[in-house]
């Protein structure tokens, strides 16, 4: 059993996290997520009678340093994940264990560097958004010299393809956006996410003009970074105070309606850490406002006929959708994006649990081949192509993206499929 906070005692995380690994049974079915669980096994081979607690410290910082921290694996395997008889939680320990050694000076001054660059997003997105076009020719072609360059000042991995940092921020977009007046529908705060505000991203810019043009009054958070990069990076302090800005913060939106949060994995981030991070004089609020978190889908199929058949596009008669739910997704978008679909024309097959998501931490140098071999592993689980047209829905930017590089599909965010055939339907 693990504790979120407060951890300052080494030898108790490093023992928690070999009490966490010694729950494992052997059945395998993590290996394909990600290369936590291979490295894992590979270093239980080397020790005697396979015993966790025989690991060293520099193996468990190896397992901790390669984890994304998407939480596929508190959903796959049967003892983890806060509703199995252990209860035990190995993303959580990671950040403990990176807690203790950010707390106890362990990083050096480029590992403190790297792990400020890709957790301060506050800070550095507004400063890349400003420059986009520097930063894009800087950042967009791999494997250049410029990128190396960028390693050696800041620790981002130079082989990784990056999303594009938008010029126009998302808040400056929707700013200039017609907004029907605030009727008696709650209305819908927008929290933007780091994702959305500084990366081009079309589709969190359709959904605002969908629920717009049906009448439906958004209004933009005050805040944007949801802070789960700090977390993942052991920065706690910093995301503790964090959660108490946000929790004052999205606690004042408007009325009572729902807060929508643009990207998956900081949605599955606050539902899942807000309230255990959260002062126990704020918590009530914190609880509040969980209950009112939703992602585009949800907001989306609130607002309209959910459930109803359509089509995606009518000009192939043979098109095909695979559609790979993020871990934590609620399995009534997978509803509403099965429904919104499902015609003759087109078959909708979903690839579960291969839709782990990766946030800034997969940039890190160290991280780009194990990011790699997950986003092959994802693509394994794809079937075969056929001649029929096909197209791939998966949310999250930069493993959508990875993914679309890997294996050459279309891949698109699924709200842009709900939109698409909700279009069709008028
Ligand atoms: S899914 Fe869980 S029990 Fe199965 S091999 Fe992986 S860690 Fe062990
Ligand atoms: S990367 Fe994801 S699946 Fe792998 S250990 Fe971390 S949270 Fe679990």
């Amino acid at each position: 059993m693990t504790t979120a906070f407060p951890v300052v005692e080494e030898s108790s995380v490093r023992t928690s996290l070999a009490d966490d690994i010694s729950v494992c049974s052997q059945c395998r079915l993590c290996l394909d997520l990600c290369d936590v669980f291979p490295s894992i096994f590979a270093a239980l081979e080397g020790v005697t009678d396979a015993d966790p607690h025989l690991l060293t410290p520099n193996q468990q910082n190896i397992f901790s340093d390669s984890c994304f921290h998407c939480g596929a694996c508190t959903q796959r395997c049967p003892h983890r994940g806060p509703d199995s008889e252990h209860e035990v939680d190995l993303p959580t320990t990671f950040i403990d264990l990176m807690q203790v050694r950010q707390l106890n000076g362990y990083f050096t001054v480029r590992q403190r560097i790297t792990n400020w660059v890709l957790s301060a997003h506050d800070l550095t997105g507004p400063i890349a958004s400003r420059c986009a076009t520097f930063v894009n020719w800087c950042m967009q072609r791999p494997d250049t010299l410029r990128r190396r360059l960028v390693t050696a000042v800041t620790g981002i991995s130079s082989s990784v393809h990056i999303p594009r940092i938008s010029g126009q921020r998302f808040s400056t977009w929707f700013r200039r956006q017609p907004m029907p007046v605030a009727s008696d529908r709650p209305q819908v705060s927008v929290f933007a996410t780091c994702s959305v505000e500084y990366f081009s991203d079309d589709a969190a810019r359709s959904v605002i003009g969908d629920l717009a043009s049906r009448g439906r009054h958004c209004e933009l958070a005050t805040t944007r970074c949801c802070g789960a990069e700090e977390l993942r990076a052991g920065r706690v302090r910093a995301f503790r105070k964090r959660v108490r800005r946000l929790t004052k913060l999205l606690g004042k939106e408007s009325s009572k309606g729902p807060i929508m949060v643009m990207s998956p994995s900081c949605l599955a981030h606050l539902r899942t850490n807000l309230i255990p991070h959260c002062d126990r004089d704020l918590r009530p609020n914190a609880e509040l406002i969980v209950d009112r978190l939703r992602s585009p889908i949800e907001v989306l199929t609130e607002s309209t006929s959910a459930g109803t058949s359509r089509s995606l596009g009518t000009s192939d008669s043979r098109r095909s959708l695979l559609f790979l739910p993020g871990p934590h997704q609620d399995p009534s978008e997978r509803t509403a994006i099965e429904h919104a679909i499902a015609s003759d024309s087109t078959t909708i097959q979903v690839i579960a649990d291969a839709g782990m998501h990766m946030g800034a931490w997969a940039l890190r140098q160290g991280n780009e081949e194990g990011a790699h071999r997950t986003i092959k592993r994802m693509a394994k689980r794809l079937p075969t192509p056929t001649d029929a047209p096909r197209t791939v829905a998966r949310s999250g930017l930069l493993s959508s993206q990875l993914l679309a590089h890997e294996t050459g599909d279309d891949v698109v965010d699924p709200v842009t499929v709900l939109l698409s055939a909700s279009s069709d339907e008028q």
